[in-house]
């Protein structure tokens, strides 16, 4: 009988919309994606980079850290000595199925090379493009310098 008159006056409906009423002006805690995007910390870990130093050179020494700290072992490099004698990598390749964005590979790194960055919109249309080259991840790092950059300022003081 009790729920035959709840549902006559129908005081689920009410108590439902009373609830929506509450909450019809408060600030909203929504955002229309893709339009508008959520703040990021200048920690957030995307897409890897490669970074160079302002004269164009590349920071890699190819040290290897990288490659042995990646839990998921999605870091492969191979290096050999340069003509003027200093080692650099002739290979380095981040394959993003295996990646799961720890940072470990960033922190360990030692002259700031490899990073990740804000890019998390990404998708890949052929196989094999999981697999990141060098020559890839250095242009992502040059496209997005004057960003990686400033995140690392505002971060250094917590390092
Ligand atoms: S973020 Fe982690 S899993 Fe991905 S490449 Fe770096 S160390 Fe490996
Ligand atoms: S990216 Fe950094 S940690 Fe990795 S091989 Fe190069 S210098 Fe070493």
């Amino acid at each position: 009988m009790n729920d035959f008159i709840r549902t006559f006056f129908l005081v689920e409906l009410f108590k439902g919309l009373k609830l929506t009423g509450r909450n019809l002006f408060k600030r909203k805690v929504t955002i229309q994606y893709p339009e508008e995007k959520a703040p990021q910390s200048p920690r957030f870990r995307g897409l890897h980079a490669l970074r160079r130093y302002p004269n164009g050179e590349e920071r890699c020494i190819a040290c290897k850290l990288c490659e042995a700290v990646c839990p998921a072992l999605a870091i492969t490099i191979e290096s050999e000595p340069r003509e003027d004698g200093q080692r650099r990598t002739t290979r380095y390749d981040i394959d993003l199925f295996k990646c799961i964005y720890c940072g470990f590979c960033e922190e360990s790194c030692p002259v700031d090379s490899i990073v990740e960055t804000r890019i998390h919109e990404y998708h890949m249309e052929a196989r094999g493009e999981n697999i990141k080259t060098k020559q890839e991840l250095l242009a992502i790092g040059d496209r997005y310098e004057a960003q990686l950059a400033k995140d690392r300022a505002m971060d250094a003081p917590y390092r």
